[in-house]
């Protein structure tokens, strides 16, 4: 593509009025950085009264304010940490029970006209290996994942590019749906698409609306406008702000009604990040009765050639990246969490009773990995380095020896139960009826298509409990739902409730 065409791509990208119209009379967004400040110059530990009161307030399952969630940041003793990590648990046993959905990310394009400073990816970097993937090589990708692998969820990656437009993303996803794959017994197919994309007009998100596609992503990196500012050039399209800030009304307006937020910790104070995240909740909610579908947590990872994540000023530690996982989890309590790759084995088990609900596995960040394999991959291909490197079966062995049931489960979106009708369900509890149906249902499919010996034994042992609690728990639904599992076993594959 030529210099100028891009250029001119790059000019036309941002709608003006759809950042104006949702911008308060007073020409402020919903980012108030001076009460925030005011937040956390509070000082004091707060009494193990109102730290309790707050953690019944989230086992409730109701948003917390940022107010709130600045209280329990201020907690130092040791006694109540533990009991908040203990109530982190708990709220998602309550709204999700034992269940990890798992998923992968699948990277098409590694062309982008942003530099963000972090990011392997960002225009400026030479030593990537820059490539946007064909329809067929989409398809080969997608092959060795659902087929291979056994996944049913992706979330499908883009840099910003005019190469990699909404037209190709829309083409992609479809290509994804098309792919069947024998398995075993069944088929191996992807059955929810997620993307993760750079901020789109109304227009533009109308189209992958009607792709059928699962959970929309953007994080805004960094609320801190001047962190924002150093990082994302001016001069490129990621530097407007506060067109990302409104990238989820304008998914809303859409149509797309499951969204997904997140921060990049290690950009700024984590303090300052997750209230503000707070505020955009409580602005999500208040623009249209639903929050984010999904928090995530990545943390920043090395990346070639990238001095800038060697040294940066707010790495987050280990211990302070719990607590961010803790009260995230307690502050949005009906949001589903995800905790990514890019953390350490070691760190995944130590974050996975708190409240996690979705990982991804046997991951790989680089532009066709997939069906090039892993002993192919090479920093210069990939956006980070990622720190969970094990296969997909390895991860689920794990998570089933945690007592934790991987599901596969899709049939939420496909059933048309997202947006504000799952968050009704997840704030009753309810959704974990179906979705544990459901989850053992797919579970059974992915151990009979994919799993190693060793993890068969493992999960069906995992299996039996589940059945064992789903007849005593739900007796209303045992015969209807015993049959469908026999179904499965007999190789019948995708039925759901
Ligand atoms: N290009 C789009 C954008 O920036 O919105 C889409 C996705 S980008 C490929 C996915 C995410 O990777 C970014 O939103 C950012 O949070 C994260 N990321 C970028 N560099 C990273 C790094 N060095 N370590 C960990 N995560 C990183
Ligand atoms: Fe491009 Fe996204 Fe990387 Fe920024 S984070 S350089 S927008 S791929």
């Amino acid at each position: 593509m030529r210099t100028q065409e891009k250029q001119q791509w790059v000019r036309e990208r941002i709608v003006q009025a759809e950042i104006d119209k949702y911008i308060r009379d007073d020409g402020r967004d919903y980012v108030d950085d001076a009460s925030i400040r005011d937040l956390l110059r509070l000082r004091g530990t707060p009494d193990a009264t109102q730290v309790r009161e707050l953690i019944a307030k989230a086992l409730e399952i109701q948003t917390l304010s940022p107010a709130e969630l600045s209280v329990l940041m201020r907690v130092e003793s040791p006694a109540l940490w533990e009991e908040m990590r203990a109530a982190a648990g708990e709220v998602k046993h309550k709204v999700y029970d034992n269940r990890m959905v798992t998923f992968a990310p699948l990277y098409l394009s590694s062309k982008c006209v942003n530099n963000c400073l972090y990011c392997g990816l960002r225009s400026s970097n030479e030593a990537v290996v820059r490539r946007v993937l064909s329809q067929e090589e989409v398809r080969r990708e997608t092959e060795a994942l659902a087929g291979r692998l056994g996944h049913k969820r992706l979330i499908v990656v883009y840099g910003e590019h005019p190469e990699s437009g909404v037209e190709y993303m829309a083409e992609s996803i479809r290509t994804v749906y098309d792919v069947r794959v024998p398995a075993r017994k069944g088929i191996g197919q992807i059955r929810r698409v997620n993307v993760n994309a750079a901020p789109m007009s109304v227009a533009e998100l109308k189209m992958l609306a009607e792709c059928g596609l699962g959970t929309f992503q953007v994080f805004q990196e960094t609320y801190d406008r001047r962190a924002y500012a150093q990082l994302h050039p001016a001069a490129t399209l990621k530097g407007n702000f506060r067109w990302r800030l409104y990238a989820m009304h304008r998914a809303q307006e859409a149509g797309i009604d499951d969204n997904g937020i997140g921060v990049l910790y290690g950009l700024s104070d984590w303090r300052f990040e997750l209230l503000a995240q707070q505020a955009h909740v409580l602005e999500m909610e208040r623009f249209c009765g639903i929050g984010p579908h999904t928090l995530s947590f990545p943390r920043l990872e090395p990346a070639v050639n990238t001095p800038f994540v060697d040294a940066p000023t707010w790495r987050v530690s280990d211990e302070d990246f719990e607590k961010i996982v803790v009260l995230g989890r307690l502050a949005v309590p009906y949001a589903g969490l995800i905790i990514t790759a890019r953390e350490s084995p070691a760190m995944r088990r130590r974050l996975l009773p708190l409240g996690v609900t979705q990982m991804d596995a046997a991951s790989n960040v680089g532009v066709g990995a997939y069906a090039d394999g892993q002993e192919n991959q090479r920093e210069e291909r990939q956006q980070f380095v990622l720190g969970d490197p094990r296969g997909l079966d390895d991860v689920i062995r794990e998570w089933a020896q945690m007592g934790s049931i991987t599901s596969f489960c899709t049939a939420g979106y496909r059933c048309g139960r997202t947006g504000k009708c799952i968050m009704d369900l997840l704030r009753s509890g309810a959704e974990g009826k179906f979705c544990k149906l459901n989850a053992v249902l797919t579970f059974k499919e992915w151990l009979d298509d994919f799993a190693t010996p060793a993890t068969q034994a493992v999960g069906q042992a995992l299996l039996q409990k589940e059945l064992a609690e789903i007849q005593t728990r739900q007796p209303q639904v045992w015969d209807v739902f015993s049959e469908t599992y026999r179904r499965i076993e007999a190789g019948e594959r995708d039925l759901y409730f």
